[in-house]
């Protein structure tokens, strides 16, 4: 990897690691942790640090607070949960920066971790302010981050602390990385992407990207519509689809690069129509010709697809998807992207497929489909995720070249 990694960081013994994670956890009107993954996830990098004789200060965001002593978006409500999660002492500090922070820093042991208040209580953080990066990391030897889902944005605790310190990725980040870089920077070939989700529009620079990096490229969900349309199948409508009429030659330009570049778009040979937009409505699978112009909507994509789709899977040896194939919220719509996402996994656990996906509604739509876990590498990144698919430079990783 062309990253600075932890064993890139040399002696750590007695020294102070600050460690930007994303503990930005969900939360309930009691402030009870909801899901406690993104703190679960960061806990091996912390467990190393200390393994390693380090201290470790702990600084994040969380929700998104109307500036300092917005108590609900306080991080003092995670110290528990973290504690459980690491079996150590975690000493919560009520603000991220000055005074309070530097004893605490002095007098803490190195069995204990220290927790940083909110950083996004200061409006600097967000605006990348050097000075307060500078203020940030004045109590430490070292930086490290995790937050590899907040990476696509510039902010003071992300790039400007970064470049204060040796720095270098915790292993989460790592991890991440590395997936994503095995999945689209150096993959092992035939790659295949599957993008699916609502609209083109807002998925653009995502198939500008992949039509120059995928060798097959599957196009579904409702953006299908559009590139349908595009392609001169008429009974796909305003009215029965969510076909995007101002994006036509758009996803016509699309479709000539992608043949500039040999890559395969697989666009949806049949499709299921329903009569209402509601779980088990009425509804029945249509070849393309015989799609009804009116009283029908498209909600998911016919048998024949998902064959085509999954025979497509077994040429490919990695897949990266974003996106679900249909309206995956309502039974049966979620066919599609069940039978897909089962037979990815099937390929995933045989060793045959190595398989990334991530992004908005993707995780959702897997874990109903009952493989997340059996899939390669599940990003929970969201924005950051989507960013690195659009072939973006993260701010908060590049920052960690070596
Ligand atoms: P996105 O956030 O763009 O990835 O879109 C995800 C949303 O796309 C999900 O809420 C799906 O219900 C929706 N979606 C997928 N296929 C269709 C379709 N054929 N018609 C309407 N919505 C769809």
């Amino acid at each position: 990897m062309n990253y600075k990694t932890i064993n890139d960081l040399g002696d750590l013994h007695n020294k102070v690691v600050m460690l930007r994670a994303d503990l930005n956890v969900p939360m309930d009107e009691n402030f009870n942790v909801t899901n406690t993954a993104r703190i679960d996830r960061t806990v091996p990098t912390i467990k190393e640090l200390m393994s390693k004789g380090a201290k470790v200060v702990v600084i994040s965001h969380f929700g998104r607070p109307e500036g300092k002593g917005d108590m609900k978006n306080s991080l003092s409500h995670i110290v528990s949960d973290l504690e459980k999660a690491l079996g150590k002492k975690v000493v919560f500090v009520e603000d991220c920066i000055g005074e309070k922070v530097e004893q605490a820093v002095k007098s803490m042991s190195s069995d204990e971790v220290l927790l940083l208040e909110n950083l996004r209580f200061y409006n600097e953080e967000k605006k990348g302010d050097e000075t307060f990066a500078k203020e940030l990391v004045k109590v430490a030897d070292f930086y490290v981050s995790d937050a590899f889902s907040t990476a696509h944005r510039a902010h003071a605790s992300m790039v400007a602390a970064a470049k204060e310190l040796p720095a270098s990725m915790g292993r989460l980040m790592e991890e991440e990385v590395k997936a994503l870089e095995g999945a689209l920077s150096n993959p092992t070939r035939p790659l295949i992407a599957i993008v699916g989700g609502s609209k083109v529009s807002t998925k653009l620079d995502l198939l500008n990207n992949l039509v120059k990096k995928v060798d097959k490229l599957v196009i579904s969900g409702g953006m299908a519509h559009t590139f349908m349309k595009a392609k001169g199948i008429d009974t796909v409508n305003e009215a029965n689809s969510l076909v995007q009429m101002d994006m036509l030659e758009t996803a016509k330009e699309i479709m000539t690069v992608a043949q500039a570049n040999n890559c395969e778009i697989i666009l949806p040979e049949d499709v299921v129509v329903s009569k209402e937009f509601k779980p088990n409505a009425e509804h029945k699978t249509v070849s393309l010709n015989n799609i009804p112009a009116e009283g029908w909507s498209l909600l998911d994509v016919g048998e024949k697809t998902i064959a085509a789709i999954n025979e497509k899977l077994d040429e490919c040896k990695t897949l990266v998807w974003n996106g679900p194939l249909g309206v995956f919220e309502m039974k049966p719509f979620d066919n599609a992207t069940n039978k897909v996402a089962e037979h990815a996994a099937e390929l995933t656990q045989a060793g045959k497929l190595m398989s990334v996906a991530g992004g908005g509604d993707t995780v959702s739509a897997l874990e109903n489909a009952g493989v997340a876990n059996k899939f390669s590498y599940i990003s929970t990144a969201g924005g950051a995720f989507l960013e690195w698919m659009e072939g973006k430079e993260l701010p908060g990783v590049a920052v960690l070249k070596k």
